[in-house]
């Protein structure tokens, strides 16, 4: 199992169809779990994707439109049945908080769950852990919508071997992690001697927006985006007045980027029949990056750092 991966828990927009559960996506980063946009279904597709409740650190909503979070309400009261212990922070637009407050009390149950909700009312980072930085941009949709980031502080990697020829070992590399210089047989060894930088991983989450300034800005350098691609070219006139994506769309938002890897998602019914790659294919016509589009039950790493330069 990858440390860092997106588990795709559904795939498809306004209406499920027989292959596409309503969106839903939990993304696993080191010890952290953030849960995105639970659709209706998504406790049940968790079970098929081999996630716990448990395994639920951070839950974020980009709207309150119902494919992204009719699921909040099973969600939520499977975590108190659970007994989940650790506190779960929830991320959503400030402005609908009533919403979320009916959602979380839409049917009667025992609530034991340490639920610190963090509404969302301007763009800006929302949490930051030793691991990354969470932000939040306001993105362009018929409803408050925002779309999430998260980045990881940069930082170096350790050379194993230049570490060996200086006798750096054990508490010691720490230490010079620490502290930037160490002595060392008789000499001041640097970080930069025995380290080289290590770029922080970069994940993008753009769901229900129009192009927009701010979901180029999301996707900048992301290792991994996800992104709304709710209609084909031939339908551009429906996302436009929607408030959604083309695949092309999507295509052109990534190599704006400079994204890696694209995972497309969030598809309409119309698509359900018909060639499968179509939407990849327009997609590919702006970006010539990796594309995945994602089924239900994907799990998708987080590309590997590039490697190093010195
Ligand atoms: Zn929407």
């Amino acid at each position: 199992m990858a440390n860092r991966e997106l588990v795709v828990l559904g795939t498809a927009s306004q209406a499920p169809t027989r292959t596409r559960n309503h969106n839903g996506y939990f993304l696993r980063w080191d010890d952290e779990g953030l849960l995105f946009d639970p659709g209706e279904g998504t406790q049940r597709q968790m079970l098929f994707a081999g996630v716990t409740a448990s395994q639920i650190t951070r839950v974020c909503v980009t709207h309150f439109h119902g494919d992204h979070c009719l699921g909040l309400p099973g969600v939520l009261q499977r975590m108190s049945l659970d007994r989940v212990a650790h506190p779960v922070a929830a991320y959503y637009p400030g402005v609908n908080a009533a919403v979320f407050g009916r959602l979380r009390q839409a049917s009667l149950y025992y609530d034991s769950l340490t639920l610190h909700e963090h509404p969302v009312d301007s763009d800006g980072v929302m949490a930051e852990t030793p691991g990354f930085l969470l932000e939040a941009r306001a993105l362009s949709h018929l409803v408050p919508t925002f779309g999430y980031r998260l980045t990881e502080p940069d930082g170096r990697r350790m050379l194993p071997g230049e570490l060996a020829a200086r006798g750096i070992a054990g508490p010691d590399v720490g230490l010079l992690r620490r502290s930037g210089r160490l002595a060392a047989g008789g000499r001041v060894v640097t970080l930069g001697e025995v380290s080289v930088p290590r770029p922080g991983q970069r994940f993008a989450f753009v769901m229900d927006t129009r192009l927009c300034d701010a979901a180029f800005e999301l996707a900048d350098g992301a290792d991994m985006l996800v992104c709304e691609s709710t209609f084909a070219a031939a339908d551009a006139a429906l996302a436009r007045d929607y408030g959604h994506l083309t695949a092309g769309q999507a295509g052109q938002i990534a190599a704006a980027a400079g994204v890696r890897l694209l995972v497309l998602t969030h598809f309409s019914q119309r698509y359900e029949t018909g060639p499968a790659h179509r939407l990849r294919d327009e997609a590919a016509a702006a970006f010539g990056g990796e594309i995945v589009v994602a089924a239900d039950l994907d799990r998708i790493p987080v590309p590997k750092r590039a490697p190093a330069v010195r």
